[in-house]
């Protein structure tokens, strides 16, 4: 078990699998080494996921953090409310204008306003509080209030495909989340707190260096005992199947998440860029012939049955990079639209105040500069932490 701070735990997976283990083993066959801790001294190597979970249960930051504390007199939380616009006293945030079912609210700050609505909606909230590109907010009919050029600029996300193949034995999250077996998976789960409903999307992992000199893998893997026939709605396949998608950890591309309207209730666009880049487009064709590789080695050849995501009439450069193009979507990692730094793209400063503003900070995933080289959730924890040690600190 390995802490990261705070109330917040990160667990190893209880459970372990046969045809995981050969998957693991399938990739050291390949030369890529076991690695059971990714956040050890190396994060090169395949092994089994950590995850924030609870008994078999995900350990969010509400019931990990607010929980323990929605007692104290400080604290009140109110649900469905709908934060439009930050409140000004010229340049000096002073609290927040917000909707609950429709009806205007205001609350306001006696030290300062945090804004922690993620990167695609902290962002959206000073556009629409007239922080950002001048043209942009009057275009849109807001007051210009300050001028920030890289308010919703520098979005980037990690971009995952994914290859599936047939698996010969009744073994996979295919079936056993189905019929009589998960009405054992619900017992497993409410009793021991395991089983195939306590498991993350990818429960086995492996970071890769698609270049040799690279000095740190620039590629992720997700791979489960589990096979998707429409992945946006998770319905599995009604046949034993697994899957295995790379990420590329740093891309080059760049998007952008901007403002349609006036109206916070409208969704702001969201343009994410994917494979814009070159290097982008080859890190992830590198990992797709990686990934498959690793599930033509002996070691998975008791479960492997044949490549049906793309298959094998996929091939060359451009045949993989037009599937990856085709079946690749977000791992849900927006960052960097109200990035830190001292250059003129940036939004927040080394203390995530929003400069030229009082009062007013932004305290999300928005506020890296760059991706960072794994999954978002514990350094977003981790930036929280660092932020209330800072705000704490500033008020005194
Ligand atoms: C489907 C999915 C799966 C994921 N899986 C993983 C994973 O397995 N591992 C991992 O490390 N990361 C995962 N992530 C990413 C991780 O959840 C995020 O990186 C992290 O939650 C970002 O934290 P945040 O505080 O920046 O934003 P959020 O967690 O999105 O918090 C922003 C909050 O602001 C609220 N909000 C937004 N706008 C308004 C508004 N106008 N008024 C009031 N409230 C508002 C939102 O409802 C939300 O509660 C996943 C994300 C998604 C969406």
């Amino acid at each position: 078990m390995h802490g990261v701070g705070g109330p917040l735990q990160v667990e190893d997976l209880s459970e372990t699998y046969p045809i995981l283990d050969a998957f693991i083993d399938a990739a050291e066959e390949a030369g890529y080494p076991k690695n059971p801790d990714y956040n050890g001294p190396t994060q090169e190597g395949f092994g089994y996921y950590q995850v924030t979970q609870k008994g078999g249960r995900r350990y969010s930051v509400s019931r990990a953090f607010l929980d323990p504390i929605r007692g104290r007199a400080n604290l009140k939380v109110e649900t469905d409310a709908f934060a439009r616009d930050v409140i000004f006293e010229g340049n000096k945030a002073l609290g927040i204008n917000y909707t609950v079912h429709g009806f205007p609210r205001a609350a306001r700050a006696r030290k300062e306003v945090i804004l922690c609505a993620g990167a695609i909606q902290s962002p959206q909230i000073l556009e629409l509080s007239g922080v950002g590109q001048p043209e942009l907010l009057r275009e849109h009919g807001i007051d210009v209030r300050h001028e920030l050029a890289g308010v919703g600029e520098n979005h980037q996300d990690h971009y995952i495909s994914r290859m599936a193949w047939k698996v010969k034995q009744p073994v996979t999250l295919n079936e056993t989340t189905r019929g009589l077996s998960l009405l054992t998976e619900g017992l497993k789960l409410l009793f021991q707190g395991k089983g195939a409903l306590t498991m993350p999307a990818g429960i086995a992992h492996g970071f890769v260096k698609t270049r040799p000199e690279l000095e740190t893998p620039d590629v992720q893997y997700h791979c489960a005992h589990a096979s998707f026939a429409d992945p946006h709605k998770r319905i599995l396949h009604d046949f034993p199947g697994m899957s295995l998608g790379p990420c590329q950890l740093r891309p080059e591309s760049r998007g952008t998440v901007h403002i349609l309207s006036d109206d916070h209730r409208d969704r702001p666009a969201i343009k994410p860029n994917f494979l814009k880049e070159e290097l982008d487009r080859e890190t992830h064709v590198a990992g797709l012939k990686i990934a498959r590789d690793i599930l033509e080695r002996p070691a998975l050849d008791a479960y492997r049955d044949v490549e049906f995501v793309p298959g094998p009439d996929c091939r060359t450069d451009d045949e993989l990079l037009d599937h990856a193009r085709r079946v690749g979507g977000t791992v849900y990692h927006p960052v960097g639209t109200c990035k830190m730094g001292n250059d003129p793209m940036a939004v927040v400063d080394d203390r995530l105040r929003v400069h030229g503003i009082g009062g007013l900070r932004v305290v999300d995933a928005s506020v890296m500069p760059r991706l960072v080289s794994g999954n978002t959730n514990a350094p977003v924890i981790m930036i929280a932490e660092k932020a209330a040690d800072m705000i704490k600190k500033d008020a005194r």
